[in-house]
Order: C-alpha cells, then structure tokens, then sequence
C-alpha cells in the first residue's frame, strides 16, 4: 500500500507517487521533482489548478512553516509544463 499525502491546493488525498513535493529553498519554494530534498516537504497534484490554489491560499508557506518562501523561477518553469485539466496528458509529450 502506498504512503498517502493531502494536496495542499484540493485538499484531497492522494496516494504519494500520484502528487509532486515541493520544498523551501532559501526563500524559494521549488518542486522536488524527485522527492529527495532534505526537510519538510508540501505535496500537491501535478495539475495547475491545484497549485494555483495553492499559491493563492499560501499552503504551501503554511505547509512548510515558510511563509517567507515565495514561487520561484523554476516553479514557474514546472507550471507551464503542467495541463490546465487533471486527465487531459495522454497526448504525447515532448521534452
Ligand atoms: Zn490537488
């Protein structure tokens, strides 16, 4: 049985290996694509609508105890790889 986390933007839970980790990184928070960074780590739905909320509602700042960590570059970078609808990623990827 796999380990089971809360999206921080749905609020739902999910099982681990279906949601992404993002950590604070000096005042940045950053998807750990990975899931191997050190310290305490937030996870959310790979879908943009999940982390938009997330943003908006700042769980990710209250997940980590980092409301100084703000959306960096590299998380923007992830966002525009993500699909606006959850299930709609079956076309081919490039990259
Ligand atoms: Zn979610």
């Amino acid at each position: 049985m796999d380990p089971v986390r809360t999206c921080v933007g749905c609020r739902t839970r999910a099982d681990k290996p279906s949601l992404v980790r993002v950590v604070a990184q000096d005042f940045e928070l950053v998807v750990d694509e990975t899931a191997t960074k050190p310290g305490r780590g937030a996870w959310v739905h790979p879908n943009r609508g999940c982390f938009v909320r997330a943003i908006d509602r700042r769980a990710f700042g209250r997940a980590l105890k980092r409301l100084d960590a703000v959306p960096g570059t590299s998380m923007a970078r992830f966002l525009t790889t993500l699909d606006s609808h959850p299930g709609a990623s079956d076309q081919t990827r490039t990259g």
